[in-house]
C-alpha cells in the first residue's frame, strides 16, 4: 500500500481521555509531566478536562463529556488531522454506556496511524520518546484506492 507522510510539528496536539476509574491515574500522570505537557496543545473530554484544568492550573480545550459525544468529537479531530496523539485510559473492568464510541475512537487512531497510549506505562514511554522533541513524518496509508473502489451495481 502507498503511504502519505504527514508532518508532526514540534509542539503537538494531544487528546487526553480517561474513564472515571482511571481519572486518578491520568491526573497523576499529567501532574508528573506537567511541564512537558504545557507546551503542547491539549484537548480533553469534558469531565477529564475539568479535573485536569484544576489540577494542572492551566487552560485545556474541553470537548463534550465522553458519553455525550466527546469521544466522537476526538475521533473526528483525528480523522481531520488535528490530533497528533491520544492518551486514552479506558477502563477494562467496567462496561461503558458509550462502548461503541470507545471502540470507534480507538479505531480512528489506528486508521490514521497516530500514537495511542491506553495505560500509564505506554504514556510514559510516549512522552519520554526522543521523537517527541523533533519533527516526525507520520506515515498514513493513502486511502485513494479505497475511495475510488468499485461499488457493485453503481457505475
Ligand atoms: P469524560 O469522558 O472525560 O467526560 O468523563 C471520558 C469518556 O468516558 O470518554
Amino acid at each position: 500500500m502507498i503511504h502519505k507522510k504527514i508532518a508532526m510539528e514540534h509542539d503537538k496536539t494531544i487528546a487526553l481521555v480517561a474513564h472515571d476509574n482511571k481519572k486518578r491515574d491520568l491526573v497523576e500522570w499529567a501532574k508528573f509531566n506537567r511541564e512537558l505537557l504545557a507546551h503542547h496543545k491539549i484537548y480533553a473530554t469534558g469531565t477529564t478536562g475539568e479535573i485536569l484544568e484544576k489540577e494542572l492550573g492551566y487552560k485545556i480545550a474541553k470537548l463534550n463529556s465522553g458519553p455525550l459525544g466527546g469521544d466522537q468529537q476526538i475521533g473526528a479531530m483525528i480523522a481531520s488531522g488535528v490530533i497528533d496523539f491520544l492518551i486514552f485510559f479506558w477502563d477494562p473492568l467496567e462496561p461503558q454506556p458509550h462502548d461503541p464510541d470507545v471502540k470507534a475512537l480507538l479505531r480512528m487512531a489506528v486508521v490514521w496511524n497516530i500514537p495511542i497510549a491506553c495505560n500509564r506505562s505506554s504514556a510514559d514511554f510516549i512522552i519520554s520518546s526522543p521523537l517527541m522533541d523533533g519533527d516526525y513524518d507520520r506515515l498514513v496509508p493513502d486511502y485513494e484506492a479505497y475511495r475510488s473502489r468499485r461499488i457493485a451495481g453503481v457505475e
